[in-house]
């Protein structure tokens, strides 16, 4: 892949933009030249920037490859992964803080803080440095063309915190952001897969720290992803602990000194585990080599393939597991799969293409380098953003359902799980008391019934609503979500015009293990869930009767003969008590006996009703 003429890049360079594959492990841009997309590497390098950091103790910090140079000898000071902290708080990654050398903070807004050597960094601000690397070798490539508009690609699972992250990280290094797709779909656009007229397509994903599954479908060249699953925590660095814990073992048994407790071997076996995992892809043996001159360490054994495929299966397992889900979820069958897509370098693994080949019963794409295809689909994108003709459209889908809680507790989902994106959902929503002014939103994510049950995405407040009877106030609840997954949410009152609005904020963000969690427990707790809702819908209904049975006494008591009168307070009095258990059947016969016994109440409201509006015509009459 060629180097650009500065010339030709010049006059167009108003019109162009790059593609960024910000990616766990690796980052790389592309760009589409002379109809179709090309790798931008500046001449005698490749373009690959590895996702690390080093900070020296004098001077600004490093990145890129002489940063993961570093790491063999002052892995106290280079950050690997940092993709992993986007838009989460402390709580989401303990398990990746754990494998960070220096400490990690949370400001006083829940964003993580990585202190080194007496500074503190914010996810954000370090992504901000990889993509500022990936601009700046993009910029060399172009000939030292000046091109800030671009398209980022986010995994399918990120949530609106972590896509608000990476938003901001790009705005912190300087760059326009024309949109943030998903990794999978940018995939399937370098694939052209557009070009077909019909058809599904599964996108396997699996790079080095995240896999992602996609199924997406064609439909007269417009792609729409019907659903997708993953894990932020499989990829080919996982492979490369196992193999490296397996080295380990060993060592400690055969080394006469292994420096087990050393910082730098667990760095030496893992980079000697990665060199013996890729060897694997293309020969049956490799062999495994650590050397540690200061310690006196020279250690090596031979690994087969099959050694390593035995390592690895239950982690590809993992993945197809996720595809199942992911196929599920699509509604289809995996006949119903027309091209299996391989994207990540850790597709390379004969194992992996072998039990994607066997799991989806069909051979998958593999002529593109698995490496370049994100960055490659991503730079079709922004040069369709800019307006260059090729007529596709993106559709991409959130995660989890995202809804309002109402009045009891219950969710009101406006947005359901897998809703193709950009998307919006109107619904109406009014007042439960009388006079009531304002209305209190709380915004929630996820596919349990109750609000507690779910993810807390933000909260606001609609003041100005006109003192009216419960239930009379109009108020229009929209939400939208846009084509980069971020979240506005708009009520509106009707007669007054008054609004109040929330954007979700990129705070605390989500993992994808915490989406799988939340899948899981709404299925395997919907029954129970089913119940609280029901009895958070009659505690609801029981209120408002109860109100309403209060209003309508106060008017017609005289009218009622006293056992009814005496009726209807036992039920409104067996009414409360229910209200306030949680048990469904107790509180669905009380609800039941309540509308028993008001019945001769609500006849003698009717009667008024009637008459009062027979008197009103005679009025109007004379
Ligand atoms: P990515 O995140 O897509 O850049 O993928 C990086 C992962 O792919 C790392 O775990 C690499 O070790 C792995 N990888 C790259 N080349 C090969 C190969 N030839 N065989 C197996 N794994 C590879």
């Amino acid at each position: 892949m060629g180097f650009i003429e500065l010339t030709v890049l010049n006059n167009a360079a108003q019109k162009l933009a790059i593609g960024i594959d910000l990616g766990t492990t690796n980052s790389l841009g592309a760009l589409w030249k002379d109809g179709h997309p090309i790798v931008l590497h500046p001449v005698g390098e490749h373009g690959y920037v590895p996702s690390a950091i080093y900070f020296p103790e004098h001077g600004p910090p490093v990145v890129g490859k002489a940063a993961r140079d570093r790491a063999m000898l002052d892995p106290a000071h280079v950050l690997f992964s940092v993709k992993r902290f986007m838009g989460r708080g402390l709580k989401d990654v303990a398990t990746d803080a754990a494998q960070v050398p220096f400490p990690i903070g949370e400001s006083e807004n829940g964003v993580i803080e990585f202190e080194i050597r007496g500074r503190k960094y914010t996810p954000e601000q370090l992504s901000a440095l990889i993509l500022m690397k990936v601009h700046d070798t993009s910029c060399r490539a172009m000939g030292g063309v000046e091109v800030t508009k671009c398209v980022i690609t986010v995994p399918a699972y990120f949530d609106e915190a972590q896509r608000g992250a990476t938003r901001d990280a790009a705005r912190l290094a300087g760059l326009d952001v024309l949109r943030i797709i998903n990794e999978p779909t940018a995939a399937s656009l370098a694939y052209g897969l557009d070009k077909k007229k019909q058809g599904n397509v599964a996108v396997f994903d699996l790079g080095g720290g995240t896999f992602d599954v996609s199924i997406l479908c064609i439909e007269d060249g417009v792609f729409r992803v019907l659903a997708t699953s993953g894990d932020t925590h499989l990829g080919g660095d996982d492979i490369d602990r196992a193999l490296a814990d397996w080295a380990a073992e060993k060592i400690a048994r055969e080394a006469k000194q292994a420096p087990t407790k050393d910082p730098v071997f667990a760095q030496v076996l893992r980079l000697a585990a990665e060199r013996t995992k890729q060897a694997l892809s293309s020969a049956e043996h490799a062999e495994f080599h650590v050397s540690m001159p200061e310690t006196g360490l020279h250690w090596r054994t031979e690994v087969s393939r099959e050694h390593l495929e035995r390592l690895s299966a239950p982690l590809i397992e993992r993945a197809l597991c996720c595809c199942q889900r992911a196929v599920t979820d699509s509604k289809l069958t995996l006949k119903d799969i027309d091209d299996v897509v391989l994207v990540g370098g850790a597709t390379r693994m004969p194992l992996v293409r072998r039990r994607v080949q066997e799991f989806f019963g069909r051979e998958p794409h593999t002529d593109l380098n698995p490496d370049e295809v994100v960055a490659l689909g991503a730079s079709i994108q922004a040069h369709v953003l800019m307006g260059g003709t090729r007529d596709v459209l993106l559709m991409d889908v959130t995660p989890l359902s995202l809804g309002l809680e109402t009045v009891g507790g219950a969710v009101a989902k406006l947005i359901q799980r897998n809703s193709t994106i950009p998307c919006q959902a109107t619904e109406g929503f009014t007042t439960y008391a009388d006079n009531q002014t304002g209305i209190d939103f709380h915004v929630v994510q996820g596919e349990r019934e109750l609000a507690k049950d779910c993810r807390t995405l933000g909260r606001f407040r609609l003041r100005g609503i006109p003192p009216l009877p419960a239930g009379m106030a109009r108020v229009a609840v929209r939400f939208h979500v846009d084509a980069n997954g971020m979240l506005l949410v708009t009520a509106r009152e009707e007669t007054t015009g008054a609004v109040a609005t929330i954007e979700v904020k990129p705070m605390n963000g989500l993992s994808d293990q915490e989406v799988e969690h939340m899948l899981r427990e709404a299925y395997l707790k919907a029954r129970e869930d089913m119940d609280a809702r029901r009895v958070a819908d009659l505690r609801t209904e029981l209120g408002i009767m109860l109100h309403a049975t209060r209003k309508g006494l106060a008017f017609a008591q005289a009218e009622l003969d006293r056992e009814t009168r005496l009726d209807i307070e036992e039920a409104m009095a067996a009414a409360e008590a229910a209200s306030r258990k949680d048990d469904l059947p107790a509180i669905q016969r009380a609800r039941d006996t309540f509308e028993r016994a008001t019945l001769p109440l609500a006849a003698v409201l009717m009667d008024a009703v009637a008459k009062a509006a027979l008197q009103g015509r005679k009025l109007d009459e004379v």
